[in-house]
């Protein structure tokens, strides 16, 4: 392979000089391989931390879980803090009619801070015929 155009390799572990086609990003193939198995291994890993996370987020909510006669259920953000809870988990924004501010909703849970405390509800898709 060579051509006019002065490139650097995409490899991350190689990152070579070489001259190639204008369009081309590897000094060879081995280095296209290596650079695509490096990518998909990271997304593995990053999905991998996300998954645990999620499910650990999940855990801790449905443990400190018990609702009131408004279905809802207040928890100190230092109990939170002592579960470790991750804040840093991902969620989706959720609007909830009764509340004014959104919440974040994490499987069949959603939280919003309230003050000192977690305002934790239960998804009403989750719920039962109650709801
Ligand atoms: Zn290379």
């Amino acid at each position: 392979m060579s051509g006019i155009y002065l490139k650097t390799c995409g490899f991350l572990y190689c990152q070579e000089e070489f001259y190639g086609r204008k369009n081309q990003v590897y000094c060879d193939t081995d280095c296209k391989t290596h650079e695509n198995n490096r990518r998909a291994s990271e997304a593995r890993m990053l999905n991998k931390e996300y998954v645990e996370k999620y499910n650990r987020a999940i855990n801790i909510l449905r443990g400190v879980f018990k609702p009131d006669a408004n279905r809802q259920c207040l928890v100190p953000k230092l109990v939170m803090q002592q579960l470790n809870f991750p804040n840093d988990c991902p969620f989706t924004p959720m609007k909830d009619d009764r509340y004014d501010k959104p919440f974040h909703a994490i499987g069949p849970f959603a939280y919003q801070l309230v003050g000192n405390n977690f305002l934790i509800i239960k998804k009403r898709k989750y719920g039962t015929s109650t709801l």
